[in-house]
């Protein structure tokens, strides 16, 4: 690996990258481009057949398997050494991360143990006379930080999940996938250093009532069309299917949820994968806060509100008409549990 090189630690939650590593890949494939570098995944476990093919899909020229490293998931100082074990043996490079738990975690280990330049949630990232410009956002996104990296050694970096779009852009004909297997000469005595580390023996999914809005998958948000039984209904919804109940203004100026609940500019920004409407008008405070959201359902009782052109799919119906047969639906289906 020249100083070049660039790798992207991919997760596989499921035997398989998720949407972020899905991003972070395609991410590499535009990087490599535009810096003119050789690039490659970095895994914590081996890959199925399918798998193979959804990294050769995204144009992945090579993936390298950290062999054992699974073990180790729950125990980051352990994987960290690991991977710093096997990047101290490359000669210098890029190392990306998403920037989630995992990347959080493991950029600063590897960067203390290889004396390496670390810089995270990275937005952009060029070429020029002096080496590798990026730039990130600090003082609460206020500020653009532009940074050189010197091409000496390694750098680390972490991507902001919300930058890492997983549509593949790789258009070549089938990549041939080269797969390499690392074995930690290290690992033995690692694991024995166990005792010393602190180990995650627990991972409880968040509460889709109390998540940060701005996490969360899958958002009901209730409008000013809604009365207070159309709200309550609404939120039992929410509870028997686990999705999180989001209100416009009008909604939060009743007092029915909290300031943390509502969505829109001055509220929060949301990215769910589905962002349902009941009764909202779509102003345009609201809509600047739901951009992100992968797909939007609108139901309004005016074929006219300005939601609708802002939806993927648009219902003009009553909410009082469709929210009680939507929630018997639900209840028989889960038995109101
Ligand atoms: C500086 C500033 C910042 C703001 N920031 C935010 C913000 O962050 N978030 C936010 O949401 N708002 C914000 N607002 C308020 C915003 O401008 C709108 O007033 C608000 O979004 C409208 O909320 P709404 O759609 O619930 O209500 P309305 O605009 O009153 O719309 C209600 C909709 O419900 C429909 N409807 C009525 N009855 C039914 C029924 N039975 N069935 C189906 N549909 C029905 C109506 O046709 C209508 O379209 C801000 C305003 C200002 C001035």
């Amino acid at each position: 690996m020249g100083c070049n090189d660039l790798w992207l630690v991919t997760e596989l939650p499921e035997g398989a990258p998720d949407r972020t590593g899905q991003g972070l890949l395609s991410y590499g494939a535009r990087l490599s481009k535009l810096l003119d570098s050789s690039w490659r995944a970095l895994v914590f476990s081996p890959l199925g057949l399918e798998t193979r093919q959804m990294f050769a899909d995204y144009g992945v020229p090579e993936v390298t398997i950290l062999k054992n490293a699974e073990r180790y998931l729950d125990t980051p100082q352990i994987l960290g050494a690991m991977l710093a074990g096997f990047v101290a043996e490359q000669n210098g490079g890029i190392i990306a991360f998403a920037h989630n738990d995992l990347g959080c975690t493991l950029a600063p280990l590897l960067a203390a143990r290889l004396d390496a330049a670390l810089v995270t949630e990275v937005n952009a990232l060029s070429r020029n006379d002096q080496g590798i410009q990026l730039s990130r956002r600090v003082m609460g996104r206020r500020i653009d930080e532009a940074r050189i990296w010197h091409q000496r050694g390694f750098l680390l970096i972490t991507v902001p999940v919300n930058a890492l779009s997983p549509v593949s852009l790789h258009t070549d004909a089938k990549t041939s996938l080269q797969i390499n297997e690392y074995i930690s000469p290290a690992e033995a005595e690692l694991a024995e250093s166990a005792t010393k580390c602190s180990v995650i023996v627990e991972r409880i999914p968040s509460d889709p009532q109390t998540v940060d809005l701005t996490d969360a998958d899958v958002i009901f948000c209730a409008g000013k069309g809604c009365d207070n039984a159309d709200f309550e209904q609404l939120r039992e919804l929410c509870r028997l299917l686990g999705t999180s109940l989001g209100v416009t203004r009008p909604v939060y100026d009743l007092g029915w949820a909290d300031f943390d609940r509502m969505v829109g500019r001055t509220g929060r920004c949301v990215k769910p994968r589905l962002y349902v409407t009941f009764g909202v008008s779509g102003s345009m405070h609201h809509v600047g806060g739901i951009q992100d959201a992968q797909h939007i359902v609108a139901i309004n009782n005016d074929a006219k509100a300005p939601i609708f052109p802002n939806a993927d799919q648009g219902f003009v119906a009553d909410v009082k008409e469709i929210l009680p047969r939507l929630l018997e639906r639900v209840r028989t289906a889960t038995g109101g549990k």
